[in-house]
């Protein structure tokens, strides 16, 4: 027989995708090379014209189109996410109304933070001018996502890039594609233009050649991977916004109500079994409550249902979506166990074929300690007792991360003061995480949790380039600075300067 294999266009590579719940292959994405991105991002620039030239209101059509889609198929959409992330049927539920809610907030603020700025002045030499900055788009926005949300921190960073009038390649988490798959079709749907929208498949030689190929870089994700993907963009100059890890300090003052931080510690602490980024991912109890604190929160734990969530109700915490995450939490509480630390409850990997492993809550840490050093990235909550607030300030702030932190007491207004000093880019009194709803509040990282933010003006304007444009109302024939030099002009405009300028205020 004779050998075709030798002539045939190489087979394109690809990855399994896996039901980490059920510990099963639900299927296979092709990997997108740097070729085939290439033809995604030249389809995506030409169509982008295009898709600009419709302005505002065209945009936001598409996009609300795509919110009522999302809303006829949001089983199909939930059973999507939940499929691939192992997540339960809530924690999925939570990022369909975060995505609907994105598509309204986008559709509608869009045009006014996008809006050309008048901007006043005052100086000898701008007297008459108007002066305005406008906004453009920077034409092709590439987006790299993580896998703990994948239609949250994947697709809705592509909204606002899209209202501003760019086109965008979203390069998923190779560990969950398949909601970007279905985020396509919904797109498609809704009307949106050939091409203006694509998903480019793949593992990190397809995130690097997004990097290459896009004018802006989203990326979300480890923070290991956000250095690579901004030394890569360095050599194109290519502007990049790093949403990254986080290690949550949640700092639980004596007069705090402690049945309502206990609720929270167990909730934010094992939300999607822990996998998010602005989570309770360690916390700090003032000793005179910390065996209260530590007792409501175990009880709660206690009464956790785990296990495969394929409805409402069913469970409370879900499987560990990545394979190599359940290594890291498992070497975390190893390590803590070995330094003195006490399990109170949980500790162990689950058994049965899908990948979970069990809420657990550990006390008697330290800082030298991974599990309060490291992002763990799973259900897990270690829990230290403190002297004073000073010392939960301490320690709170003694972390390469930035992301996200939270004070729980009665005083308020002492809750706002500390959580002034607190390292981090959101810091909330008596709650967590839920500042992501506040689509208008910036949201990123500070020191090794990121660069940039998304939400709020700076969550559309960075996808665009400023343009400063400057009109000459009313002209003289020739002004003052004007050559030729002349000692009474000279004069004239020292006098002006120090006018403006020789004041006390
Ligand atoms: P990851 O860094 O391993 O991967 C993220 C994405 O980058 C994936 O799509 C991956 O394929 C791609 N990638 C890998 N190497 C690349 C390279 N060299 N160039 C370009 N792209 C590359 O992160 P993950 O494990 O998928 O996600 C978990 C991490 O994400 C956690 O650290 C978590 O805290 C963080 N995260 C942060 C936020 C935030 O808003 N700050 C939100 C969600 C998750």
């Amino acid at each position: 027989m004779a050998d075709v294999t030798a002539d045939s266009a190489p087979a394109t590579r690809t990855i399994d995708v896996e039901d980490p719940a059920r510990g099963r292959t639900i299927g296979q994405i092709p990997v997108l090379d740097e070729r085939a991105v290439q033809e995604l991002a030249t389809r995506g620039r030409m169509a982008q014209v295009g898709w600009n030239a419709m302005g505002f209101d065209a945009r936001a059509d598409v996009l609300h189109r795509s919110r009522r889609w999302l809303m006829a198929n949001t089983d199909r959409m939930i059973k999507t996410i939940c499929d691939e992330t192992g997540k339960t049927y809530e924690d999925a539920s939570l990022e369909v109304s975060i995505a609907a809610q994105s598509f309204r907030f986008w559709a509608k603020e869009s045009e006014r933070y996008l809006a050309d700025e008048p901007i006043s002045h005052f100086t000898p030499f701008t007297v008459g001018k108007k002066v305005v900055v406008r906004y453009e788009p920077v034409g092709l926005v590439g987006v790299v996502g993580p896998w703990n949300y994948p239609l949250v921190n994947a697709f809705c960073d592509c909204v606002p890039a899209l209202m501003a009038g760019n086109a965008v390649v979203l390069k998923p988490s190779e560990v969950t594609p398949m909601t970007a798959l279905l985020v396509q079709e919904m797109l498609d749907a809704a009307g949106m233009p050939a091409d203006v929208f694509s998903v480019a498949t793949g593992d990190g030689g397809t995130g690097g050649a997004v990097v290459d190929a896009a004018d802006y870089v989203m990326f979300t994700g480890s923070t290991a991977t956000g250095r690579k993907v901004m030394e890569r963009a360095a050599k194109t100059l290519t502007p990049v916004s790093l949403e990254l890890g986080g290690k949550d300090p949640m700092i639980v003052l004596a007069d705090a109500d402690l049945d309502r931080a206990a609720n929270a510690a167990a909730y934010y602490g094992l939300l999607n079994s822990g996998q998010v980024c602005i989570s309770i991912e360690r916390v700090y109890v003032e000793r005179a409550v910390h065996d209260e604190f530590v007792a409501k929160l175990v009880a709660n734990v206690r009464e956790l249902r785990q296990g495969v969530s394929d409805g409402p109700g069913v469970a409370e915490v879900g499987a560990l979506t990545f394979a190599p995450q359940i290594d890291i939490v498992e070497a975390h509480v190893k390590d803590a166990v070995e330094q003195g630390a006490k399990v109170e409850i949980g500790g162990r990997r689950g058994a049965g074929p899908g990948r979970f492993f069990e809420p657990t809550v550990l006390t008697g840490v330290t800082h030298q300690m991974r599990c309060m050093r490291e992002e763990t990235f799973g259900p897990t909550i270690p829990v230290m007792a403190v002297e004073d607030a000073e010392e939960a300030i301490r320690m709170a702030n003694d972390s390469e991360y930035g992301l996200q932190a939270s004070v729980w007491t009665k005083d308020i207004a002492r809750g706002e003061a500390i959580a002034r000093r607190v390292e981090a880019g959101a810091v909330l009194v008596n709650d967590a995480l839920l500042n992501y709803a506040v689509m208008g509040a910036p949201m990123g990282g500070w020191k090794s949790s990121g660069v940039g933010s998304r939400h709020g003006a700076n969550g559309i304007r960075k996808y665009c380039k400023t343009q400063t444009v400057v009109s000459q109302r009313f002209a003289l024939k020739k002004d003052l600075n004007m050559f030729p030099y002349t000692p009474l002009k000279s004069k004239l405009l020292g006098r002006v300067v120090k006018a403006a300028y020789d004041r006390k205020r």
